[in-house]
């Protein structure tokens, strides 16, 4: 992604992170598109193509229409998470990490390619779950989804659970769907608790995920977003870096000194 993102900028930015002792980070998709997993709201998304492939990420279509979780089934197994890795982006978070700044690394992302870069699991909060795990939306199971996709390529087009026969979905959060409330706790109190709040590769447009913005905001944070494009947070926060995130992060972290005890 071209980027032309003023080194003046950066360095505004850049100062609120050198100073901070707790940095709160938000990431989203736009994290990952590097690593060849498509967003879904930018120019290249899953839904700016195909609009209607939305509706696969809503619980009610989901669980009413089998054919809905047959095409789901055939999607998660050619889904490019099983191929990615991580990319700059990932990188410079786990080296804000290593600064001794980082309170919380919150994702929307389902990748697990945060933890895959380096970040200490402790530290990610995964607000919509994780694609590497299914669920079962009766009984509970929670179970690896290799072993899903296994019978999937077996021929079952929509495996059942192997507990009690219910449907199985990926442990993800889809629209309808509650997030887990002890996991959104800890987000917001991450956020509340922040001195800077950092949104990367979000569009900011999903709720309660975004909200997490305005909390550590109206609790005094400074806020740092990083997007290719527009957010409708833009107005609230200190600085706007609009570039792509594998050419900002590395900058915005380069030099940043380890904070001392
Ligand atoms: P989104 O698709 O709504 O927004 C992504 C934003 O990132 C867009 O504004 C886009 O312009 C920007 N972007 C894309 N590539 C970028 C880059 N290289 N540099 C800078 N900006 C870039 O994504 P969201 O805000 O995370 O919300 C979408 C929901 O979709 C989330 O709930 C998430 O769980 C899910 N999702 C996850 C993944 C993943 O795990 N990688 C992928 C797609 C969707």
């Amino acid at each position: 992604m071209t980027d032309d993102v003023a080194e003046a900028d950066i360095e505004r930015a850049a100062d609120l992170l050198a100073r901070a002792r707790r940095v709160t980070v938000l990431s989203g998709a736009g994290v990952s598109t590097d690593s060849g997993i498509p967003d879904f709201r930018g120019p290249q998304g899953v839904w700016t193509r195909n609009p209607a492939a939305e509706r696969l990420s809503t619980l009610q279509a989901y669980v009413s229409d089998p054919e809905v979780r047959r095409e789901s089934w055939r999607q998660r197994a050619a889904h490019p998470v099983w191929r990615a890795r991580p990319g700059p982006a990932h990188t410079a978070l786990v080296d804000l990490e290593r600064s001794g700044r980082l309170l919380a690394l919150l994702t929307q992302n389902i990748d697990e390619l945060h933890q895959a870069a380096g970040s200490s699991p402790d530290l990610v909060v995964e607000l919509h779950g994780t694609v590497h795990h299914v669920q079962c939306l009766s009984c509970g199971l929670r179970a690896p989804m290799s072993e899903a996709l296994e019978r999937v390529a077996a021929g079952e087009e929509d495996p059942p659970c192997p507990r009690c026969g219910g449907v199985l979905k990926s442990a993800t959060i889809s629209f309808g769907q509650e997030l887990d409330a002890g996991v959104l706790m800890r987000a917001r109190r991450a956020a509340v608790d922040a001195e800077v709040l950092l949104a990367v590769g979000t569009s900011l447009g999903v709720h309660p995920a975004a909200g997490v913005v305005d909390l550590a905001a109206a609790a005094g944070a400074a806020v740092i977003i990083v997007n290719a494009e527009p957010t409708p947070y833009d107005d609230v926060a200190d600085v706007v870096l609009r570039g792509g995130v594998g050419d900002v992060l590395p900058r915005l972290v380069r030099d940043l000194e380890p904070v001392a005890d």
